[in-house]
């Protein structure tokens, strides 16, 4: 596949963020080192890429689809309450307990490839609204 300076360009930003965004982010983002780049654009570089196997598409329920650039065999937890996603590393012979314990502080709901739980910062929110 031949990998044009856009599509170059997006998959270094997509890199660079850590926070798995979504096409809507992440056009945020290209837009200040590509100002003519247009959303559909960003979209269908994502979704080629995706189709590659360059990068991951994270389909998360109803909400937004949201794009990895780390390709590196690994898990996400999600946050049911803000939709944040933090990447969990899978390791071969770790237990599903090893996994949770290495889950970012996340309050594990749900296990599976794919975690569901509620993120540190929600917690502090339910902490807050409880008081
Ligand atoms: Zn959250
Ligand atoms: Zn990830």
């Amino acid at each position: 596949m031949r990998i044009t300076n856009q599509r170059e360009i997006i998959l270094e930003e997509l890199r660079r963020l850590r926070t798995h965004p979504t096409a809507d982010e992440l056009y945020e983002v290209v837009k200040r080192r590509l100002p003519r780049i247009s959303i559909a654009t960003v979209y269908r570089n994502l979704e080629r890429m995706s189709e590659a196997g360059i990068i991951h598409k994270l389909e998360n329920g109803g909400r937004q689809k949201r794009f990895d650039g780390d390709n590196r065999p690994h898990s996400h937890v999600f946050c049911i309450r803000c939709g944040r996603i933090s990447d969990v590393r899978t390791v071969e012979g770790a237990s599903a307990r090893d996994l949770i314990l290495d889950s970012k502080g996340f309050q594990i709901i749900e296990g599976g490839l794919q975690f569901e739980g509620v993120c540190p910062s929600c917690q502090d929110n339910e902490k807050l609204e409880a008081n």
